[in-house]
This record gives C-alpha cells, sequence and structure tokens, in this order.
C-alpha cells in the first residue's frame, strides 16, 4: 500500500512509515494512493461468509505488499476475536454491532489491529515507543487495552477533563502499566490540537518517538474497511439498493466506509450522522467547512468541531464536492431528539441503544423514508452499558452490564492534569 499526504507536500509513503508517523512531516494526513477495487465476483464470494473469512479477504486485497501471507492472517484472526452481530430491527433495517471488542466500542478494532501492525512491521523494537492519543471517550481506552503490557511501549492519553462519561473515563484510567491518563482542561479539540503539535515538533521527536494512535493514523482506517464489506455480506438481500449510517465525530469511521466504496462495496450512499456539532451535514449542504468550537451532547465521543478526517474526505474525491454529495448525505439530529429514539426502539424492539447508535439510527430512519426501496445498515459504535447514565433514566430499567465492565469500575483511576499547553504536555512526555 502506498500513501500520500493530503498536504501533497510529503513524499510518498510505505504503509509502516506512515503508521509510525502518525502524521505525515508535512503536516498532512497520510491517505492511501489508490485504492484498487475488488473483482465484483470476489465481492460477491464474501456473502454469507463469517466475519473472519471477510476481513482476511478484504485484508489481504489491502496489504500483500505490506506483510507476509501467514502474518497478515495472525494479525487479523487475533485482532478481530470477537463476535460483530448484524442485528434485524423491523423489515429494512439492520444494526452492525461494533461493540462486543474488550473495551465495547468500534475503537477496538482500529486499535487492535494497529498495535498489532506495528508489532508485526517491528517498528516498536530499537527505540521505545511512545504512543500518543487524544480521545473523545472511547479511543482512549480501546488503544490502551490494545498496547496494555507490549515491551517498549508507552501510551499517553489525553482526554478533555470532565467531557468523557464516568464509565468512560474510569477504563482507560484504571489500566496502569504502560498507559498513563492525562485530563486536559479543554475540549477534545484541544487534546486533538495537543496531540498532533507533538507529533509535528521537531524537539520531540528528535528524543522520542512518537506516534498517534488518532483515526489521523491511517493503520486504524485500514482495520475499518473489513466490518463494512462484513455487513454488506451478511445482510438477507443485498442486491437491493443498501444505504449505511455512520454515527460520526472525527469522520474515520464514515472515511473508512468510503474506502469501501471506492474498493467496490455495493453501497448506494452513506449517511454522515452528528450530534448537534454538525459542521460536516452544514458542509455538504452549503459547500463551505467551518470548523467550529464542539457543544457537549450525550452523545459525547461525537462531540468534535473540527473533524480531521475532513481533510481524507475531500483527498477521496480530489475536492470535487458534487461528488462527495453523491456519496454522503448530512442528517444532524439534537439531544432530544436522540432520547426519543432510545426509548422508542427499546419500547418497539426491546433493544437498547446507546447515544452514539441512536443518532446513527436516527439518520437512517431519514434515508429511509426518503428511498422506499433501500434497506439500510446503521453502525452502532458502543455498548449502552458504557453510556448507561444517560441511557437507564431514558429507558426506566437498568441496562445489562458485560462483566468486563463492571470489574473495570472497582478499580482505582490514577490520572494526571493539565492546562491546555504544549509545553506542559511535552514536560510530561519527556519525563
Ligand atoms: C469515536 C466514536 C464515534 C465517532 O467516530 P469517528 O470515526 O470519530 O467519526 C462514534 N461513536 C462512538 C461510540 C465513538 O466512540
Amino acid at each position: 500500500m502506498k500513501l500520500v499526504s493530503t498536504a501533497g507536500k510529503a513524499p510518498a509513503s510505505t504503509l509502516a512509515d506512515a503508521v509510525l508517523r502518525g502524521l505525515a512531516p508535512d503536516g498532512g494526513l497520510y491517505v492511501p494512493d489508490s485504492l484498487t477495487p475488488l473483482a465484483p465476483e470476489a465481492v460477491r464470494a464474501l456473502r454469507r461468509h463469517g466475519f473472519p473469512d471477510v476481513a482476511l479477504a478484504v485484508a489481504r486485497h489491502l496489504l500483500s505488499e505490506d506483510l507476509a501471507p501467514d502474518a497478515l492472517e495472525r494479525l487479523v484472526v487475533s485482532a478481530f476475536d470477537f463476535p460483530v452481530p448484524v442485528v434485524p430491527l423491523g423489515p429494512r433495517t439492520f444494526v452492525l454491532e461494533l461493540f462486543h471488542g474488550p473495551t465495547l466500542a468500534f475503537k477496538d478494532f482500529g486499535a487492535r489491529f494497529m498495535a498489532r501492525l506495528l508489532a508485526a512491521l517491528h517498528v516498536s523494537q530499537d527505540r521505545p515507543l511512545t504512543v500518543l492519543v487524544a480521545t473523545s471517550g472511547d479511543t482512549g481506552s480501546a488503544v490502551g487495552h490494545a498496547f496494555l503490557g507490549v515491551p517498549h511501549t508507552r501510551v499517553v492519553i489525553l482526554y478533555p477533563e470532565g467531557k468523557v462519561s464516568p464509565t468512560q473515563e474510569r477504563q482507560f484510567s484504571t489500566l496502569g502499566g504502560n498507559v498513563e491518563a492525562i485530563a486536559v482542561q479543554g475540549a477534545f479539540d484541544d487534546c486533538q490540537r495537543l496531540a498532533k503539535a507533538a507529533l509535528a515538533d521537531a524537539e520531540l521527536s528528535g528524543s522520542l518517538r512518537l506516534t498517534s494512535a488518532n483515526s489521523i493514523n491511517v493503520g486504524r482506517l485500514v482495520a475499518q474497511i473489513v466490518y463494512y464489506f462484513f455487513a454488506w455480506a451478511d445482510l438477507p438481500d443485498p442486491d437491493r439498493e443498501v444505504i449505511v449510517s455512520v454515527p460520526s465525530g472525527n469522520f474515520g469511521n464514515l472515511t473508512a466506509g468510503l474506502m469501501a466504496k471506492r474498493m467496490g462495496l455495493p453501497v448506494t450512499a452513506f449517511i454522515a450522522a452528528t450530534n448537534a456539532n454538525d459542521v460536516v451535514p452544514a458542509y455538504l449542504q452549503s459547500g463551505r467547512f467551518r470548523p467550529r468550537p464542539s457543544a457537549a451532547t450525550i452523545s459525547s465521543a461525537m462531540d468534535v468541531g473540527n473533524p480531521s478526517n475532513v481533510a481524507r474526505m475531500q483527498a477521496l474525491y480530489d475536492g470535487d464536492l458534487d461528488r462527495l454529495r453523491r456519496d454522503v448525505t448530512g442528517s444532524a439530529h439534537g439531544d432530544d431528539d436522540t432520547r426519543t429514539c432510545i426509548a422508542e426502539v427499546e419500547r418497539r424492539f426491546g433493544y437498547i441503544m446507546d447515544p452514539h447508535s441512536a443518532v446513527g439510527y436516527l439518520g437512517l430512519q431519514g434515508a429511509l423514508a426518503e428511498r422506499p426501496n433501500a434497506i439500510g445498515v446503521c453502525l452502532a459504535t458502543a455498548h449502552p452499558a458504557k453510556f448507561r447514565e444517560i441511557v437507564e433514566p431514558v429507558i426506566g430499567r437498568a441496562v445489562p452490564m458485560p462483566e468486563r465492565l463492571a470489574a473495570v469500575l472497582t478499580r482505582q483511576p490514577s490520572v494526571r492534569r493539565i492546562p491546555v499547553d504544549l509545553e506542559k504536555l511535552k514536560a510530561v512526555l519527556k519525563g
């Protein structure tokens, strides 16, 4: 896989280099130089296969130049060792449950794949590696968990103080070992900006081997392409028009879906579903991308005001907004509608959704209403127990608590606090 920078001023890179660097040297994000489509027969052949088979077929297509066949197979099988159910809710709606990994959110896919990719590419052997990650809640624990106990590797998690759910905070601040949590006195966008600034800092890169595990790291996106193919292949009637709705914040997940489409995924359209932080739906409508400070919502992992993957979406479409609009429709939903949706889905189907997944569900219902012949998939990105503080009052009953989450809640957290200040972060990283 050859990668180029969205800023256009860095040399083309191998996957190993791009994963290790995180950010391209010109400050841009790495995107695949080209994505070769799978043959239509190869896509059809994925139908009704289990997740590991589909993941392996797609990963082979993408990464055969980067990894030996046996290493690739080991990586895929061990990274994705949890179930990925497609649950029907009514005749035209299917929920792709991406929250059965160890930290109960879809971020486990990218984090586990990336951790193993770094190990397989032997990039953390000589100098210790510091993995810096800004989190709006779920990335921190997924990355921390994926790298926990990995030799010669230190994970530093930046999160906005008071703006993640208490359960999420517990999950990433109780890992201990080689995983440190830092509460930043600001918003997620401040954390993301600090992480990018640290990666671009010449002094730091001279003294530390630093990489990012955010969705600015292309290694995570590659892992997310596979489940779009799986969802399609598992539908009872995939020859119908298929729409996919993606609850979005930083837009890494949706970008992976667009890459899958470029690789021949037979999906007609994607819904970019957001909460009140609707800069991307507004961009699709007006043609102007106007980042702004994020507002706090109940789907806090999507409270992003300056989504970094917009640069990748633009690069994938050569900056042609009309082409992008043909593949992606924006759909924004406030907290009241999200709560109503959680209550209604529980009442009608007995199915409990977390607030992020509910935003995706709302986006899909709007699109299905406009396309009477289509069926749709919405991505469920987190287990409802991670957001039980919000979900339980809405549905009026307890959310069943998975055992691995209950265990985390009894451990002692360990957190350092810093203001939004690069020098303070650098001191922590060097210390
Ligand atoms: C991170 C996250 C999102 C947003 O995903 P992006 O790839 O940043 O758009 C949605 N839901 C949950 C639960 C998340 O943790």
